[in-house]
């Protein structure tokens, strides 16, 4: 078989995988979105077939051959078919250490676990979570030792994130980003005496459906690219450039909560909208890593959704939406409520400011119950000592405190770290950009094209062609530094309060 046609051949699986992918990720969205409840059994056989499907692809002997030769000639191939290749004799390693039967017992164990942990946070009962958290750890460290690990268990499931992240770099990371934050924010937090104007503000559903739709057009989302439905969690759904969904969740008398969640996945969504259409139909067509993927939610939502200049243009049509409830409210009154920073227990709840450091309380346990030196037994009161020594508080029940996530319970160990590297990407690229754009002004006058052009050019585009590292390189000069994030929460938050 001559070169050409192995590339041929190859690319005709890839695109299989792609399109069975395609097709869980829609049975996904359709059962979330408003499928028939009746219709659960159904879909999840569906859904069960395809993902053996897509195994069996992935695994096949076939595809690790065509994979193997493509490698050998790289200078011959293609160079989208090389990176491709190179992507799958890993997706390949990792699979093949785990047998079907396993993986399957660990799918089933998840969601059962998932059902248990509701449950447990239902009725403030630890003890009921507590036996599937211990399976699933347990069976996560045998997956670990199957696939190999360098010098870190926790290594190779930050891997499954973010390629090539270590315990060793994230230490240093976390450390520095403990050092300047925690003592900073404790100062912020005592000093916020605001008391909240808005939290007696009700704006009808359909209302906040008309400003969302309205704000989705002005930060640039593609419509005729993407739709917006609702879900109890706010997600974002790709199927290739061409068809990037996400959704949101309305609550009547918090109506910044829908505007931030349509802001934080458009972020996401613009950034798949806008990665090169060639690589649409390969597993390419997705972001580089969960951290570069948060970096752009986080963008949108935080830096630029959070800043005054975001709502000069728009403040007036906010107030003209809402009927007259935010008349009392200044432009100015505005920009402090939706940076009221104050300590809380709740993750998704909390500001920019005091985010990060929850995400440092989950790090240090993860890393803790894959290294041996944690015990799950004691993981309520392990969680609870670190809210004492970051946020002064302590979570007064387990549903507010150690079950408040659903990650655990779903099996996803290593995925929190992303939430923080994100933040500190985002800062590195804002930097960059500001050499090129003058930002700020370019916000003010509601001008997201040019935003978004630099964004495509120098991230979007690439899908996941490019590594993060290559991609914050390659703009920054440099790896993953806080030192960028840490100066810009800083600056913002001492203007607000100090
Ligand atoms: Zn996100």
């Amino acid at each position: 078989m001559n070169i050409k046609t192995v590339e041929k051949k190859f690319k005709e699986i890839v695109e299989k995988e792609s399109v069975l992918n395609n097709l869980l990720a829609l049975i996904y969205w359709d059962g979330v979105t408003g499928a028939p409840e009746a219709g659960i059994e159904m879909r999840a056989k569906t859904s069960e077939i395809v993902s053996k499907d897509v195994y069996e692809v992935l695994t096949s002997k076939e595809l690790s051959e065509y994979a193997d030769i493509i490698i050998e000639n790289k200078d011959k191939v293609e160079s989208i078919n090389y990176i491709l290749a190179v992507d799958i004799k890993k997706e390949q390693k990792k699979l093949t250490k785990i047998s079907k039967e396993e993986y399957g017992e660990f799918v089933s164990l998840c969601s059962k676990s998932e059902f248990a942990w509701e449950q447990a946070k239902e009725e403030d009962n630890y003890e009921l979570f507590y036996p599937y958290l211990e399976k699933i750890v347990k069976m996560q460290k045998k997956f670990i030792e199957a696939r190999g690990y360098n010098k870190h268990p926790y290594n190779t499931l930050l891997d499954d994130y973010e390629p090539d992240m270590t315990v060793e770099k994230l230490d240093s990371f976390f450390a520095i980003l403990k050092e300047e934050l925690v003592p900073f924010a404790k100062k912020i937090c005592k000093a916020n005496i605001m008391k909240s104007k808005l939290g007696s503000v009700k704006i009808p559903v359909e209302k906040q459906k008309e400003f969302n739709e309205f704000i989705l057009n002005h930060i640039g989302y593609n419509f005729k690219a993407g739709m917006v439905k609702e879900s109890e969690h706010p997600f974002t759904i790709g199927f290739g450039p061409s068809d990037v969904r996400i959704t949101t969740h309305y609550y009547e008398e918090n109506f910044l909560s829908a505007i931030y969640s349509t802001i934080h996945e458009a972020g996401h969504a613009i950034y798949e909208q806008n990665i090169e259409k060639s690589l649409e139909g390969t597993r390419m067509a997705t972001g580089s890593s969960m951290g570069i993927h948060e970096s752009q939610s986080r963008l949108f939502e935080n830096i630029f959704g959070r800043s005054r200049e975001f709502w000069k243009p728009i403040y007036s049509k906010l107030k003209e939406t809402t009927e007259g409830k935010l008349d009392e409210i200044s432009e100015e009154d505005f920009y402090k409520e939706i940076n009221n920073v104050r300590f809380s227990e709740i993750r998704i709840e909390a500001d920019e400011l005091t985010y990060t450091l929850h995400i440092m309380v989950r790090y240090e346990i993860e890393k803790g119950l894959f290294d041996g030196s944690l015990d799950i037994k004691k993981l309520p009161e392990i969680w609870n000592e670190k809210y004492k020594e970051y946020f002064g508080i302590v979570p007064e029940n387990y549903s507010k405190g150690v079950l408040q996530d659903s990650h655990w319970a779903g099996g996803l160990f290593g995925y929190f770290p992303s939430y923080a590297i994100g933040n500190a990407y985002s800062l590195q690229i804002l930097n960059q950009m500001n050499k090129d754009i003058d930002v700020s002004s370019v916000i003010a006058k509601g001008d997201f094209k040019i935003i978004n052009s630099w964004l495509k050019e120098k991230i979007h585009k690439y899908g996941k062609t490019k590594t993060a590292e290559e991609i914050i390189k390659n703009i920054a000069g440099e790896e993953l530094n806080p030192k960028y994030y840490i100066e810009y929460l800083k600056n913002k938050f001492t203007d607000i309060y100090l």
